[in-house]
């Protein structure tokens, strides 16, 4: 086959939120692109939700500021809670936005094809990224076939084209494993987050968007509960801070992965909630 002259300045493997956000960034300099996408569709799972100061930032530098903030649930505050009482707080000055990750990526998508229409190629999993004279060819599924000046690699933490170009990264020690689920906040501490540090264990939760909240439990092993499976959620009864929604039945959950629960009761948690820290965490599911 012969080899393809540079048909665009920078192909980007991944469609992810940095292969989207690079791609607005570059294309708003003028740059012609491609980003490469093998999923054919937004990924159905939360995944990450707080946007800190720095990278609202960078989403307001692609003209994404009002959108996000119309879109995203301010984290005003957090604290800690024992049995029933605050050990501390801290307030943030510039709030923290949470935002389904799903939700990040459509805004990045839809920007994108604004600034640069049709450039977000879906559907092709990028099987091989070659320096080739003064660029990069690339070629996978669906017929892809495409030069480059540069290529950007952003296809995630498991990237096969960083391994194929020798792009070495380091592993940091440690793993943990969690269990998380995304439920109806019924509370009265909308925005705040909570890390309740309970003698049964440790729980986060986060304020999201749309009278919702995210529950992350520390698990001493792998999650093996299945989808729909459920945890022990280790919050203390009497925790003054305690979001009512914690007391609430698991009928109220919205879906079969969602759901909150009685404190030491039993909450339906997705399997794939664990969080992307570990190695040894299931993978990503309806979080
Ligand atoms: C359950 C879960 C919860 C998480 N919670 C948080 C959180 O609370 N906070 C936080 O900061 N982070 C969290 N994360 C991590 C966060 O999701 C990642 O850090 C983020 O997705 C990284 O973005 P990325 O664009 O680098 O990679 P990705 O989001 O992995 O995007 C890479 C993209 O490349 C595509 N791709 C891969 N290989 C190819 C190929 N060969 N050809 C074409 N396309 C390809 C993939 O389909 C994907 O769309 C969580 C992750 C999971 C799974």
């Amino acid at each position: 086959m012969p080899e393809p002259g540079p048909s665009c300045d920078v192909a980007i493997v991944g469609g992810g939120p940095v292969g989207l956000l690079a791609g607005c960034l570059l294309a708003g300099h003028g740059l012609e692109i491609a980003v490469i996408e093998r999923r054919t569709t937004l990924s159905p799972h939360s995944r990450a939700i707080g946007i800190h100061p720095p990278g609202f930032a960078a989403l307001a530098a692609v003209g994404l500021g009002e959108a996000v903030d119309a879109a995203a649930a301010p984290i005003r505050s957090g604290a800690v809670v024992c049995r029933g009482r605050r050990l501390g707080g801290i307030g943030f000055s510039g709030p923290v936005r949470s935002l389904p990750q799903r939700e990040t990526e459509r805004l990045l998508a839809e920007r994108l094809a604004d600034i640069a229409p049709g450039a977000l190629r879906r559907g092709h999993d990028v099987r091989l990224v070659r320096e080739r004279g003064a660029g990069v060819v690339l070629a996978g599924t669906g017929g892809l076939h495409l030069g480059a000046r540069y290529a950007v690699i952003a296809d995630g933490v498991r990237s096969r084209s960083r391994a194929q170009l020798g792009i070495g990264w380091r592993r940091r020690p440690g793993s943990g494993h969690y269990v998380m689920a995304d439920g109806p906040d019924l509370g009265s501490v909308r925005e705040e987050a909570i890390i309740a540090l309970e003698p049964d264990g440790v729980v986060e939760s986060f304020p999201l968007p749309g009278g919702r909240r995210r529950w992350v439990v520390r698990l001493d092993a792998p999650w093996a509960g299945g989808e729909g499976g459920r945890v022990r959620m280790p919050w203390h009864a009497s925790s003054g801070s305690e979001p009512a929604s914690t007391r609430t039945s698991t009928n109220r959950a919205p879906s079969p992965s969602t759901s909150t629960s009685p404190p030491a009761s039993r909450a339906a948690a997705s399997p794939s909630s664990a969080t992307p820290r570990t190695s040894s965490a299931p993978s990503a599911g309806r979080a």
